[in-house]
């Protein structure tokens, strides 16, 4: 008897204590799965995030292929409003084939429609788009579609030899960025292609824009046409030094009249290189890091063009077609004619930080 009194006592503790023993267990069980999934929640959830950003953009293209037709928003558009120019260069592929332009309310009236139909950045284009009115008409164009459309980016594609201080101190802060052509560092070369100006230097004008561009807080950029001319130039030192935010680098394109063919004002075949040449150029300056290549190829069909009638022109077959004006028959039937390729658009990084506010510049 005296043998059983502890078991029994034994046993009677462990039955008084099985219950909260059991529960007590299940206790950590339910606090385990909760720092489990706690834990492991923001990794799924991360992964997500990741895969969200790593999805490619869907494209118009795609949805229809799922059978969805969706009209193509105008979200990046060229308006080439002039065709005039001071220049005369041999491989020009906006040719003054008018000297039309549209008075400054109905230009503002197409570009209202196109914010409404979803554009986000517009580009001035020409020509040279300084030529008119002195720079005013831009002036108001550029001011309007940051003032009244609140466009997140408003830019301009410009030579750069008609530009003067006083537009940017009346414009400047209505514009997010320019973009100067300059094919070389060499003046004679400018001079073969037509961009010489007599006495003006456009290497030197393009520093003192430079200059402009910093002093009045306005992203700089240049491109480059690629032809016969400079294929074999080296320009990284230059270009390094200027220091842009964007260097494009175009092949020259050959477009039917525009500078091929009986009825073009230019003959640009001299000025034409191979896939291979503009290759070697790229491989020469591949540490430039602001370069951004454009081929024939990617150039051809990625760009939203509008005329100076406001028409859409379709480069499809080689040549500039246009569409009816979207003055007339408004923006969503105009671009069904645009031949844009938003898949080759998106691809050749069509879309990036373009609005000066986002590109944290080192002024
Ligand atoms: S500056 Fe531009 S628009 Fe003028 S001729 Fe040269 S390529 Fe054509």
């Amino acid at each position: 008897m005296g043998m059983l009194m502890p078991s029994a006592f034994a046993g009677r503790l462990l039955s008084l204590l099985w219950q909260p023993l059991i529960s007590v267990r299940r206790s950590l069980q339910l606090l385990l799965c909760w720092l489990w999934a706690a834990l492991r929640l923001p990794v799924t959830e991360r992964g997500q995030q990741q895969q969200i950003r790593e999805e490619p953009e869907e494209t118009s293209e795609d949805k229809e292929e799922e059978g969805i037709h969706l009209p193509t928003i105008p979200t990046s558009v060229n308006y080439h409003f002039t065709r005039q120019c001071n220049y005369k260069c041999g491989f020009c592929f906006h040719t003054a084939k008018t000297s039309f332009v549209l008075p400054l309310e109905e230009a503002k009236r197409g570009l209202l429609s196109l914010k409404d139909a979803g554009m986000e950045k517009i580009n001035f284009s020409g020509g040279e788009p300084f030529i008119q009115d002195r720079g005013e008409y831009l002036g108001q164009l550029v001011k309007f579609c940051k003032e009244e459309l609140h466009l997140p980016s408003v830019s301009i594609v410009s030579n750069g030899s008609l530009i003067r201080e006083r537009w940017f101190k009346n414009y400047g802060e209505y514009l997010d960025i320019l973009a100067i052509s300059c094919d070389s560092f060499d003046e004679q070369v400018n001079v073969l292609i037509g961009r010489g100006q007599g006495k003006k230097n456009h290497v030197e004008n393009l520093q003192k824009l430079r200059t402009w561009c910093r002093d009045y807080r306005v992203a700089f950029k240049i491109n480059s046409v690629i032809n016969r001319f400079n294929v074999e130039e080296d320009m990284k030192e230059q270009i390094k030094a200027l220091n842009p935010v964007r260097w494009k680098v175009f092949q020259c394109l050959l477009i039917e009249g525009e500078n091929s063919g009986e009825d073009a004002i230019r003959n640009a075949e001299r000025f034409v290189i191979s896939d291979e040449e503009f290759e070697g150029f790229l491989e020469r300056h591949k540490e430039v890091s602001c370069l951004v290549p454009e081929s024939n190829q990617k150039m051809k069909d990625s760009y939203l063009i509008l005329d100076e009638y406001m028409r859409f022109l379709n480069c499809r077959n080689g040549r500039k077609d246009p569409s009816k004006s979207i003055l007339d028959v408004g923006v969503e039937e105009a671009i069904k004619f645009s031949g844009f390729d938003e898949k080759m658009f998106l691809k050749r990084g069509g879309k990036y930080v373009w609005s000066k506010a986002d590109l944290k510049l080192d002024w």
